[in-house]
């Protein structure tokens, strides 16, 4: 199979009419009309087989979660995604793999109406994917990592740690956690004007938060008994528990900042719609001070220390 009719048969998917994609994959570019008022978002993430997923990783799932990372980038900006682009690298044309590889990628982007409006296909000794995402911001809008304020709530999406331990636990309950991230889009958009700073989790919260209160240049109280945990992970040792939580990474959840009030009028205004959980408050005093209970706790767990 050429290229061209690999990139027609799995690539080249009738798409949703994605509002602004003028056009699409084939020509020597995309065009793409941009919403007035709205700023560019773009991030791009590379997926290498082996480092970033398990080589006998299902070819469906590394599609999901190449679209999924990305799709978290942009939601971690309070961004809404629009389209995408593929970068493949691929030891050969398998074409079973690339089917059900495509078949997850659009599977992902279809729900939330992102289009593959183009990329590029090369071959090369190693599976590599680079997907790079774009969306629009209403100008000024953006959530940054930089605006965290001396007596925000720390607030975490869903329950973390779970890809870390379905990685280390194979074919747990939880590695649907692992292989099929959801993209936290819609708490993204509706965090705009709420939140004061986010990211998505995907190094572990102590590394990711570490990056909101560098930039912020204030200091973070943790508790680590509020950590919002899946059944699962309540039946290991807390230890272990906060380890992967704090250090595991690949969770893929948001970690936003925001006043009490602001919360409070989140919370009103969006009843029931998201699963959030407060885990700590932002401070004047540099660096990740953890407590349980509401004491000082040092936990043994590497990584973490970077941040005292
Ligand atoms: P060029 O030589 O001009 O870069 P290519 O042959 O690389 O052209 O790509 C032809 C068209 O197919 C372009 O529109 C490109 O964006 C698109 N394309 C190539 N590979 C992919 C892919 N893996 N997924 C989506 N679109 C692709
Ligand atoms: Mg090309």
């Amino acid at each position: 199979m050429n290229e061209f009719s690999l990139i027609q048969q799995f690539f080249n998917k009738p798409q949703h009419s994605n509002a602004g994609v003028v056009l699409g994959v084939g020509d020597d570019a995309a065009l793409i009309e941009p919403p007035q008022g709205q700023q560019l978002v773009i991030s791009t993430d590379t997926l290498v087989a082996g480092r970033h997923f398990p080589l006998d990783t299902p070819p469906h799932a590394i599609g999901w979660k190449a679209a999924a990372v990305n799709l978290s980038d942009i939601a971690a900006m309070g961004a809404t995604p629009q389209a995408m682009l593929l970068a493949l690298s691929l030891p050969a044309v398998d074409e079973a793999w690339l089917a059900e590889f495509s078949r997850g990628f659009f599977e992902c982007c279809q729900p939330q109406q992102v289009a593959l409006v183009g990329g590029d296909t090369t071959r090369s000794p190693t599976l590599s994917i680079s997907v790079t995402a774009l969306g629009w911001v209403p100008r000024g809008q953006a959530i940054r990592r930089d605006g965290a304020q001396v007596g925000d709530l720390i607030v975490v999406s869903n329950n973390i740690g779970d890809a870390a331990y379905a990685l280390r636990h194979p074919n747990s309950k939880l590695q649907q956690r692992l292989d099929y991230p959801v993209p936290q889009s819609a708490l993204g958009i509706a965090l705009r004007g709420f939140a004061h700073s986010m990211l998505d989790i995907s190094d572990g919260l102590a590394q990711d938060l570490g990056h909101i209160l560098h930039a912020s240049a204030v200091g973070a109280v943790l508790h680590v008994d509020q950590l919002p945990f899946s059944p699962v992970l309540h039946t290991l040792d807390a230890q272990q528990r906060w380890a992967y939580a704090l250090t595991g990474g690949d969770d893929y959840e948001l970690c936003f900042t925001l006043s009490p009030q602001r919360l409070a009028q989140f919370y009103e205004q969006y009843a029931g719609q998201f699963s959030l959980t407060v885990i700590g408050e932002i401070c004047r005093q540099p660096g990740l001070q953890l407590m349980q209970h509401g004491q000082p706790v040092v936990l043994d767990i590497k990584g973490y220390q970077h941040f005292d």
